[in-house]
């Protein structure tokens, strides 16, 4: 690993090699973040005790109360980097601890390990769910190359042109969209505010991912696990801050084809996605061989793939949320309008931002729309995680709040001390005199 500094460390149990006060400092903000979470619902996060307050603060400025060494800051940063794709500074607290929160805890986001989000590679690839679900339907269901430009709602039914100008009609739609994109479509009648609101706010991170092949997996024979997380280190071009690296795996396929796939993240991604292909390259695999030695720059292949650029993506891996923005965030994301219902990652309750949240959304949908063309055909249970459950959007939040009363407790406690401390040094410098 490389934070905290530029030195570039190996560790070989699961504690990072960070400085004891480092190690400390991180541990306390687990703590504090485990707690945080705690108290936010994520059904609507806004209507939680600290809603409001959370929502006003960057990450960035919150990281900086909390944090005193610059190895857990720079930890934080890398991991911001990785999962979100964003730096501290573009997301609100309140939206980063939800975030945390659907995926039941920070360690199961940045570890790799059982029950994580980085514990499945799949066999052959993840595209092979999208083709063996596309081969089950009959071939006209899926349209490729066909982007929607209009969704014109009727008393009669939902009709959707594309781009083409062919136009399609159904009872109900499911939009599972990324939110940054449904700007690029034109709705009649217009949506409402809150869906409005959060497209406007809503951008998508910016991560790049590249393959780099190899004739072989040079760094386990060195011993080495492969993977790195780095804070970019020093930077080879004027034009960038740092170099371009966050996170770094073993990517070797089950086949045994000896691979690192290695992301750049957050601001990295978008200053060095502005120089020459060739400066990129030679940047990232100067970055791998620092860590991997010189073998790193024999490989065979180097693929990359920048979601950025995408028309219908522009960033990945998900649309995040700045301060201010978290009041629409439920409402927005979730709220059928009329015919149309909402689904996506985005949109999920657990592990949004990843496939399984994808699919946690599609499910909810399919049970708004099959509650509004055969209600008998779902379950209470079914329609309780639906915007047609009983508790879906929760009512504002009437507890009061614990931050005063433990922040008083904790004054007069530390009053007493003090105090006893007083008393006990009179008492001593007494009794010393007296002798
Ligand atoms: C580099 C990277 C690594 C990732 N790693 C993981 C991982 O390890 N594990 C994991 O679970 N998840 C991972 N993810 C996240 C995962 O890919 C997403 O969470 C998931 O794809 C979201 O699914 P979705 O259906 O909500 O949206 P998407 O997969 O984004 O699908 C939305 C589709 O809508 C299309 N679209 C947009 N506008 C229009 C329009 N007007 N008309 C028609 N179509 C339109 C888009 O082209 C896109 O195909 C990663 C993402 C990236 C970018």
């Amino acid at each position: 690993m490389q934070l905290g500094s530029d030195k570039i460390s190996s560790y070989s149990s699961d504690i990072p090699s960070l400085s004891p006060l480092a190690l400390i400092d991180l541990q306390k903000l687990m703590f504090k973040l485990e707690w945080m979470r705690k108290q936010v619902d994520i059904r609507d996060p806004y209507q939680s005790p600290y809603g409001a307050e959370w929502d006003s603060m960057t990450m960035d400025t919150f990281i900086n109360k909390q944090l005193w060494t610059k190895g857990a800051k720079d930890s934080i940063e890398s991991a911001c980097r990785c999962v979100l794709g964003v730096e501290l500074s573009q997301i609100s607290v309140l939206y980063f601890i939800s975030y945390v929160s659907a995926a039941g805890g920070l360690k199961n986001l940045v570890e790799a390990t059982e029950y994580t989000a980085q514990e499945y590679k799949i066999v052959g690839g993840a595209q092979q769910i999208s083709q063996k679900l596309a081969a089950s339907l009959p071939p006209s269901c899926v349209q490729l190359q066909q982007p929607v430009s209009k969704i014109r709602q009727q008393e009669n039914g939902v009709f959707v042109t594309t781009e083409k100008g062919d136009v399609y009609s159904c009872d109900r739609l499911v939009l599972a969209i990324p939110p940054n994109m449904t700007k690029r479509i034109q709705f009649d009648p217009i949506l409402p505010f809150s869906r409005r609101e959060l497209t406007k706010r809503m951008p998508a991170g910016d991560l790049t991912k590249i393959i780099v092949t190899y004739r072989e997996a040079f760094w386990r024979k060195a011993g080495l696990s492969g993977e790195f997380v780095t804070n970019g280190g020093p930077s080879v071009s004027t034009e960038c801050d740092r170099g371009p690296l966050c996170i770094v795996y073993d990517a070797t396929s089950a086949r045994g084809n000896a691979a690192i796939v290695a992301f750049l993240g957050g601001a990295p991604a978008i200053q060095w996605r502005n120089q020459k292909e060739e400066d990129r390259r030679s940047a990232v695999l100067k970055s791998l061989s620092d860590f991997l030695g010189p073998e790193a720059l024999n490989y065979l292949d180097y693929a990359e793939k920048d979601w950025g650029v995408e028309p219908y993506n522009e960033g990945s891996p998900v649309c995040t949320v700045g301060p201010g923005a978290m009041a629409y965030f439920s409402k927005g994301l979730r709220l059928p309008f009329n015919r149309i219902h909402f689904a996506g990652s985005e949109s999920a309750t657990a592990w949004c931002g990843y496939m399984s949240g994808a699919v946690q959304s599609g499910l909810r949908a399919a049970n708004e729309v099959l509650f509004r063309l055969r209600p008998q055909a779902v379950s209470a249970q079914e329609l309780a995680s639906t915007a047609y459950g009983p508790s879906s959007f929760l009512p504002p939040q009437t507890k009061p709040r614990r931050s005063k009363s433990r922040t008083f407790v904790k004054v007069t406690l530390g009053l007493g001390v003090v105090v006893a401390i007083v008393i006990m040094g009179k008492k001593l410098a007494s009794s010393l005199n007296e002798k």
